[in-house]
């Protein structure tokens, strides 16, 4: 039974996957990384126990990040993410032709060292994008000292123990709102609401007091379990109303051709919650 790995994410609800092949398993300086191979979800990165990323399912997770806010905002340019050390986020962000710089700010080096050996596919050449600037440090001391604006903001952190804790502080969440430019959005990873409530609730109160339109949006991502994940999305313009229409034709003109899930008409659905969500997001 040992080649089984328990999720010790929850403490009275638990998955688990068969580790097929362990390919490794160690200490980085901030967090214990496993990479594995399991016959459902191809490989499996975790770190501190907690599935972060699968070969089988992580389209889902970075196309509705990543599409969802740069085809409603329509002409981002800038766009930072913050975690992301995979690098599946910068690769679907560097589709869009027309960003010109994507700033990835990933507090351990190590995630993105092994990503780039273990899971090639998920980066699939993103880290040697010219457009692609890594920097290895806290996305909070980034947002806290950084000048720069971005059109779009991404938040894909860890949940929140260890360091991606300060990720979900209302401090982290007011200087990552200066770093918006004019219209632009923020999204983040906020758990399953089921499993996971307060952390929604405490992001989405958080983003009351800073945009103009704040919610959440979904989506269903295989090993996230316990039902749909949520996203939270914070701006203080319009884009949220961008018809599907609209977001069609900028998919064709952005050259977005092959996604297995992000569609306009998914995108719309996402943002409609159903009333255990809608009352988190209060
Ligand atoms: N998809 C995953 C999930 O929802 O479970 C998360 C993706 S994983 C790429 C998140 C990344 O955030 C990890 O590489 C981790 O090292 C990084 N991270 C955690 N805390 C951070 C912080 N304070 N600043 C920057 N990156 C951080």
């Amino acid at each position: 039974m040992n080649d089984w790995i328990d999720e010790t994410l929850h403490p009275d609800y638990r998955q688990r996957l068969r580790a097929a092949r362990m390919i490794y398993d160690s200490r980085t300086d901030h967090q214990r990384l496993q990479v594995f191979e399991n016959p459902v979800f191809g490989r499996v990165l975790t770190l501190d126990g907690v599935v972060q990323v699968t070969e089988g399912d992580e389209y889902i997770y970075h196309e509705m990040l990543t599409h969802t806010p740069l085809l409603a905002h329509g002409a981002a340019r800038r766009v930072l993410i913050i975690g992301g050390g995979d690098g599946g986020m910068a690769r679907e962000v560097l589709r869009h032709g027309a960003v010109e710089e994507v700033v990835m700010v990933e507090i351990d080096a190590s995630v993105v060292e092994f990503s780039k050996k273990w899971l090639p596919g998920i980066s699939a050449g993103a880290f040697d994008d010219q457009r692609l600037r890594l920097e290895i440090a806290d996305g909070a001391d980034y947002v806290a000292t950084a000048d720069a604006r971005f059109d779009v903001i991404i938040i894909d952190s860890t949940d929140p123990i260890g360091p991606g804790e300060t990720l979900f502080t209302d401090s982290f969440y007011g200087r990552t709102r200066q770093r918006l430019a004019d219209g632009g959005i923020l999204v983040t990873q906020n758990g399953v609401p089921f499993l996971q409530p307060e952390e929604l609730r405490g992001t989405m109160r958080a983003f009351r007091a800073l945009f103009a339109d704040a919610t959440a949006y979904l989506a269903t991502v295989p090993t996230y379990a316990g039902g749909p994940m949520a996203f939270g999305w914070g701006t203080d313009g319009q884009a949220r109303e961008t018809p599907e229409q609209v977001l069609e034709g900028r998919m064709g003109a952005a050259g977005l051709t092959g996604l297995r899930y992000y569609t306009p008409a998914v995108h719309k659905a996402a943002f409609a919650l159903p009333g255990y969500v809608s009352r988190l997001v209060g």
